[in-house]
C-alpha cells in the first residue's frame, strides 16, 4: 500500500467533505513539503505524532495526511471555505476507486472484499 501512495494514487486522493459542516466543495488544499524527516523513518508514529502536533499548534491545522511521493516526503491538508474547518475527509476520487480496488487486492494477494 505504501508503494501505491507514493505514484498514482497520491494524484487521485482529494478534499472529498468537510466534517464540521458537511460541505463538498470549495477547499482550500495545502501540501507541504516536508524535509528533513529519513525516510526510513517517514511512516514512524513518532514521527507522524510529532509532524501533526506542529501543523495542530503552528498552523492551526487539525487533520494532516502524509504522502511520500518521489523520494520527497508531503503533508497534504485540506481547509474548508465555508466554516475555515480543517477537519476535512480526504477520499479517492469516486471515478478512480475502481481501479485503487484492484490494486489494492493485487497488493496483498487476495480478496477484501
Ligand atoms: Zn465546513
Amino acid at each position: 500500500m505504501n508503494k501505491l501512495l507514493a505514484d498514482d494514487v497520491y494524484k487521485h486522493f482529494s478534499p472529498v467533505r468537510c466534517s464540521s459542516c458537511g460541505t463538498k466543495n470549495g477547499f482550500n488544499r495545502h501540501i507541504f513539503h516536508i524535509t528533513g524527516v529519513q525516510r526510513k523513518k517517514q511512516a514512524d508514529d513518532a514521527t507522524q505524532n510529532m509532524l501533526q502536533y506542529h501543523f495542530l499548534h503552528y498552523h492551526k491545522i487539525k487533520y494532516v495526511f502524509f504522502r511520500a511521493h518521489s523520494k520527497k516526503f508531503y503533508v497534504d491538508s485540506a481547509k474548508c471555505s465555508s466554516c475555515k474547518s480543517t477537519a476535512i475527509v480526504f477520499d479517492i476520487s469516486p471515478d478512480y476507486a475502481d481501479y485503487v480496488m484492484s490494486e489494492y487486492k493485487k497488493t496483498i494477494g487476495k480478496n477484501i472484499i
